[in-house]
């Protein structure tokens, strides 16, 4: 053991994989290393209870291996949470590759991943994530079958972020049935956090529904674009989560419900794309409950990608990839009703609900 890894795990007093603070009883977890392509990567398989780990791949310049590794196991869980409460037959996965996917990553880089990936014999199904493209998941398919995400020439389902969009525009559309009474959003002023790949179809489809949008990015260039082609209101003030809206849809970064963000929000919903918004899922969830903010959990409405990238295996039409993203509105209107019952969060009804079918499913197995 070298002194700088006796150093770490002295630093986080605790056993290096499963006792990190994110495992939660992970099935396997592969660490992948290559010299010849400089691969350095980690697939976490959470649980395949439901069906294969699907999930996306994420190459990232990690700090350090502990980064990485948590990263992996906390996004991991959350597939099979997400792929549960969409009523799919996956288990959760993910995979992350360390490095920076701009100067580092190579075909050779990724048909070794592809190997790994291989290796697993399906057990575990990649897809594209940060850092991804559609063009590395068909460098992928040249070695290894078990991949999703590939592009419309090669047989794939193309990028899935506009049906991402739709989904979350139905669970929009839900959480501001419950909160406000009617889901019309003629008038209710929404801000999108993220106008990206998501985000700007998101502002699509609130701008023709009639909301007054306004929008937000780091990217001006983009900012200017977005808000020209939609009649969007860019954001000009000085703290974005103060801002008087209706509805907050966060769609850039994870964790942007925190002890800082978390009083100044005026919004009565918030739902938006981005993964793992509520930096705490029990302390924030609660504060939300508490200030009846509606919020309309993330895993649960950004599910329209892994959908998409489940057609592929399921054979689904694009008619029944819609339906399954549509149906976003039921189960988010499910619920926020048995949260309200229950007296719990909506993240934590997510959750239950989510793991329930994952026990259902252990339980037929055993029989
Ligand atoms: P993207 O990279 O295309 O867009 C993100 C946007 O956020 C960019 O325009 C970026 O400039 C902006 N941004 C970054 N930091 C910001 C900040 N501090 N303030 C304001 N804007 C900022 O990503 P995307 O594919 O649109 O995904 C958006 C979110 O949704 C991500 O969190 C992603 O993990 C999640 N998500 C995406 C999909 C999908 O299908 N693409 C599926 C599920 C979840």
């Amino acid at each position: 053991m070298t002194a700088d890894l006796v150093k770490a795990n002295e630093l986080h007093k605790v056993d290096p994989v499963f006792g990190q603070i994110s495992f939660d009883g992970h099935e396997q977890v592969v660490f992948c290393n290559d010299k010849d392509t400089g691969l350095k990567a980690i697939i976490g398989i959470h649980n395949t209870v439901l069906g294969p780990a699907l999930g996306g791949t994420r190459m990232w310049n990690y700090a350090n291996e502990w980064e990485a590794l948590n990263d992996v196991l906390r996004l991991s869980r959350g597939m099979s949470f997400k792929s549960s409460i969409s009523g799919l037959n996956l288990g959760g996965g993910k995979a992350v590759i360390i490095g920076d996917a701009k100067s580092q990553k190579t075909p050779e880089l990724m048909r070794k991943f592809g190997e790994y990936v291989h290796s697993l014999s399906g057990k575990y199904i990649t897809a594209e994530d940060v850092g991804m493209e559609t063009k590395d998941m068909d460098t992928v398919r040249e070695v290894t079958p078990y991949v999703t995400g590939i592009s419309e020439e090669k047989g794939g389902s193309g990028n899935p972020s506009p049906i991402t969009a739709y989904g979350v525009f139905m669970g929009l559309k839900a959480a501001t049935k419950y909160r406000f009474g009617s889901d019309n959003l003629e008038g209710k002023k929404v801000l999108v956090q993220g106008i990206g790949h998501v985000g700007e179809v998101l502002v699509q489809h609130l701008t023709e529904s009639g909301a007054l949008v306004t929008i937000a990015d780091i990217n001006e260039e983009r900012l200017n674009q977005v808000g020209s082609k939609y009649g969007a209101k860019i954001f000009t003030g000085a703290d974005l989560y103060s801002a008087e809206v209706d509805i907050y849809a966060p769609c850039a970064l994870g964790a942007t419900i925190n002890d800082d963000t978390i009083h100044k929000i005026q919004a009565k919903v918030i739902a938006g794309a981005a993964n793992n918004q509520l930096a705490n899922e029990v302390v924030h969830g609660a504060m939300l409950k508490e200030k009846g903010i509606l919020y309309a959990p993330d895993f649960l409405i950004n599910a329209g990608g892994v959908i998409n990238v489940y057609s592929e295996l399921a054979n689904l039409t694009r008619a029944q990839v819609m339906e399954k993203t549509e149906n976003i509105y039921n189960t988010s209107m499910e619920i926020f009703k048995f949260a309200e019952q229950h007296n719990i969060t909506t993240h934590q009804a997510a959750m239950s609900m989510a793991q329930k079918r994952i026990d259902d499913r252990k339980n037929e197995l055993r029989k």
